[in-house]
């Protein structure tokens, strides 16, 4: 159980903290799957992943992607280059969304770029 606690713990900070429930819900179910039918392997490298959760991201260019499962490393890169990430089974979902300072960021990256 700490395995995915930490996986989702790694996206989430302080005053991003997910609903609690949802993400009991989701761990729980995750841990379930695990024990019913294994890990499943990274749709980006095929790394083994012990937790199997579907992730949606939308991403910065406003392409979309659906993966069904991703590794800790997949998953913080797709954070880095999306607007939001949802990760949903049923009618519990984890959504996380882009923090305002990165997105200030990126703003201030994308106006020097736009300068040149
Ligand atoms: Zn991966």
């Amino acid at each position: 159980m700490n395995v995915l606690q930490e996986y989702l713990e790694a996206l989430a900070d302080a005053e991003q903290r997910p609903d609690k429930r949802e993400e009991k819900a989701l761990t729980s179910w995750a841990e379930l799957q695990f024990r019913l039918r294994g890990g499943g392997r990274c749709s980006i490298c095929h790394a083994s992943v012990r937790h199997v959760l579907p992730v949606h991201a939308e991403h910065l260019d406003g392409s979309e992607a659906d993966y069904k499962c991703l590794c800790t490393r997949c998953l913080q890169a797709e954070r880095v280059t999306s607007e939001r990430l949802v990760m949903r089974v049923g009618r519990a979902r984890l959504e996380f969304l882009r923090k305002p300072e990165e997105r200030k960021a990126t703003q201030k990256f994308k106006a020097i770029r736009l300068r040149r």
